[in-house]
């Protein structure tokens, strides 16, 4: 249950006379349980490299091999499949779904994944419940407030079990408290569940939580350290 990179590359604009190598031949590993934190000047590559192992960009050469798969030789509908059965993404944005309520945003990727909806709303309001917001399960995101959304956006990315999350700055737009109180929650669950956590971040707080810290320079991996 790992995930590995073998000489993966990312170049946009191949064909233009201005590529820009976002990712270099890399090669990394990370096992099943590991709290990864990926620090890196902005424009180094961090959200390529989290888009490339949890499938959601192309790489233009080298391997990403999760459990022994080569993801990059699945078709397009097992590649859906795999990510929805096995990887969580939290984004900076949030990336909710504007119509619907916070309840309604969680329970919908496991409608996906074909849960019952019963089962579906039992395991969201669980979820949503421990993020602090059973009080909020039936407003849209709009009336939340920015740390709010980004808790309903991590009640989403765990609904689905899923053995991997990938977090892109996932504080980003949060305050002190609620950076300190979503940390304790990847924590806990990245130490009952054994859930893998790779995170992307600037923030020191975020940082110092980690186990193993990846600097990333201009596509490179400069230091990798383990605490
Ligand atoms: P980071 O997450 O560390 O800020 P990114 O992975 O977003 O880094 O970007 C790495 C490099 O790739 C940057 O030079 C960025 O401008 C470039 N880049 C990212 N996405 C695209 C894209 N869709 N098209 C062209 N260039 C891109
Ligand atoms: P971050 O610093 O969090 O990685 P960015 O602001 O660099 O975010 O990128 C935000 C979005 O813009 C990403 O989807 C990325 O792929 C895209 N992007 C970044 N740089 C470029 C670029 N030079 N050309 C086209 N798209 C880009």
């Amino acid at each position: 249950m790992s995930i590995r990179t073998t000489q993966l590359c990312k170049t946009y604009n191949q064909d233009t006379d201005f590529p820009v190598h976002a990712v270099k031949a890399l090669d990394l590993n990370i096992e099943q349980g590991e709290f990864v934190a990926v620090m890196g000047p902005s424009g180094s590559g961090k959200t390529t490299l989290l888009n490339m192992i949890g499938g959601i960009d192309e790489p233009t050469s080298g391997k990403v091999v999760i459990d022994g798969n080569d993801i990059c030789e699945l078709s397009d509908k097992n590649l859906i499949a795999f990510r929805r059965d096995n990887i969580g993404f939290i984004f900076q944005d949030y990336s909710l779904l504007p119509v619907l309520t916070a309840l309604e945003n969680v329970e919908f990727v496991m409608q996906l994944q074909g849960h019952s909806e019963a089962e579906c709303r039992v395991r969201a309001t669980e979820l949503l419940n421990r993020v602090g917001l059973g009080d909020h399960l039936h407003k849209v995101p709009s009336k939340l407030s920015g740390g709010q959304q980004q808790r309903v956006a991590v009640a989403r990315a765990l609904a689905p079990r899923p053995r991997f999350v990938m977090a892109d700055e996932p504080t980003a737009n949060l305050d002190a408290a609620n950076t300190s109180e979503l940390l304790d929650i990847m924590q806990q669950l990245n130490e009952n569940e054994g859930t893998t956590f790779i995170f992307s971040t600037h923030d020191p707080r975020v940082i110092k939580r980690a186990r193993r810290v990846i600097v990333f320079e201009d596509g490179q991996l400069t230091e990798d350290r383990v605490r």
